[in-house]
């Protein structure tokens, strides 16, 4: 076992080894504009990009038609949502989506905010879900985009997005997923789900850095985009800028690999996911699980451990990369908003942990993990006189059930 431990796998996740190699080439002699119509160089590269993009496509059930390269999540949260809101502004300009989406969403929807578009933030419960009986009960004549992530970067709570999808479909409003961590990590399918726009992220899914996509659905119904990126006239006029050939077939074999090993993934994971839960529980006291018990991202564990500070702990286990919720923007001291939208108490989210739990992680890592967060969790608490007061309660308490 080699330290650190990376299981930080919601940040970013590790290239794949297969999707290197694949990538190599096109660092070197396959160097071609994939633009390039007239010479075997760019004619090379063409051929690299599209087979990536069917890749990339049939990952979510779509057709590579439907693929517009970008440069990450981000971006394609950007184009899907601005792009849509200037396509159908004569339609209006109503939005309907919920607290702990990424701020690429949020914040892109704050921009058509300061331009006067209105904004329907649902709320969530306990566990992080949205009801879809909130989502048709928002929608109006005027609403033209439904914006709801498939699974979250904290909590991992997947949405019910084939039950959203029915009705944005059935009322006849687009309905737009941010699926960077979803996709490649459950079943995701754009004809089930009814989705009519997905941004994907390629390093989410074991694939380089700067690349990503949006779905955009040609038919039943046909989404139009205005671009937000201008030039010469790439991806179908949606998103000019010489591709990134190497990251395009980088993220093309790492759809290919995850959809080929999902069932394989998926229980890895989780496997290993319970396990660390199942002997932090057995070991430690007070220990609370956020965001839902059963509809989470299978590598997901993100749990609160009262008296002790999230960044404390991780100061605590220095050979271990997981993420508190405290820190999540890194120079605030603000706890993380998705926790406090769940209600998390402020104390409960600022001693919060996230452990993404992925590909390359290993039982005998858990096991590690497990070791230094249950010695770390009890050092901490043995100095917290809060720790200490809430003991002797408990005693007192229990000792008032004895009867003489
Ligand atoms: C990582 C992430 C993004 C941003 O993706 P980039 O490709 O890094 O721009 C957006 N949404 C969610 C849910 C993410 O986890």
């Amino acid at each position: 076992m080699k330290l650190p431990i990376y299981m930080d796998n919601h940040a970013t996740t590790r290239v794949d080894p297969r999707v290197l190699e694949r990538m190599l080439p096109f660092f070197s002699d396959d160097f071609g504009n994939a633009a390039s119509r007239n010479h075997p160089f760019g004619w090379k590269a063409e051929a690299a990009v599209e087979a990536a993009r069917e890749e990339v496509g049939q990952l979510i059930g779509a057709s590579g038609r439907e693929i517009v390269f970008t440069s990450g999540a981000t971006e394609s949260d950007n184009l899907a949502i601005l792009g849509v809101a200037e396509f159908y502004q004569s339609k209006g300009s109503h939005f309907i989506t919920q607290p702990t989406e990424h701020k690429a969403v949020l914040d892109t929807l704050k921009v058509l905010e300061r331009r006067g578009a209105s904004v329907t933030y649902l709320p969530v419960d306990r566990t992080g879900l949205v009801r879809p009986e909130a989502v048709e009960a928002a929608l109006t004549d005027k609403t033209v985009l439904v914006t709801i992530m498939a699974a979250n970067n904290e909590v991992g709570t997947l949405q019910p997005l084939a039950e959203i999808g029915a009705i944005c479909r059935k009322k006849g409003v687009l309905f737009h997923t941010d699926a960077a961590q979803g996709a490649g990590k459950f079943d995701f399918d754009v004809e089930a789900m009814n989705v009519d726009l997905v941004s994907l992220s390629a390093h989410k899914l074991y694939g380089p850095k700067g690349v990503g996509a949006l779905y955009v659905r040609r038919k039943n119904p046909r989404v139009r985009l205005s671009p937000t990126m201008h030039g010469g006239g790439h991806e179908r006029g949606m998103r000019s800028g010489t591709l990134n050939v190497p990251g395009i077939v980088g993220f093309g074999e790492a759809a290919r690999i995850c959809r080929e090993e999902l069932a394989h993934e998926i229980a890895h994971t989780q496997a290993l996911r319970e396990r660390l839960y199942a002997t932090l529980t057995k070991e430690l006291t007070h220990l609370t699980l956020n965001g839902h018990p059963t509809l989470r991202l299978p590598g997901n564990l993100n749990l609160s451990f009262a008296f002790v500070e999230g960044e404390a702990l991780m100061m605590a286990m220095k050979d271990i990369a997981v993420s508190s919720g405290s820190a999540c923007t890194s120079a605030s001291l603000e706890p993380s908003y998705v926790l406090r939208a769940l209600g998390v108490p402020e104390e409960l989210a600022h001693s919060s942990i996230r452990f993404g739990i992925g590909r390359f992680n290993t039982e005998a890592e858990v096991d590690y993990v497990a070791s230094k967060v249950i010695t770390g969790v009890k050092k901490l608490r043995a100095m917290s006189p809060l720790y200490e007061m809430a003991q002797e309660g408990v005693g007192s308490a229990s000792a008032s059930f004895q009867a003489p």
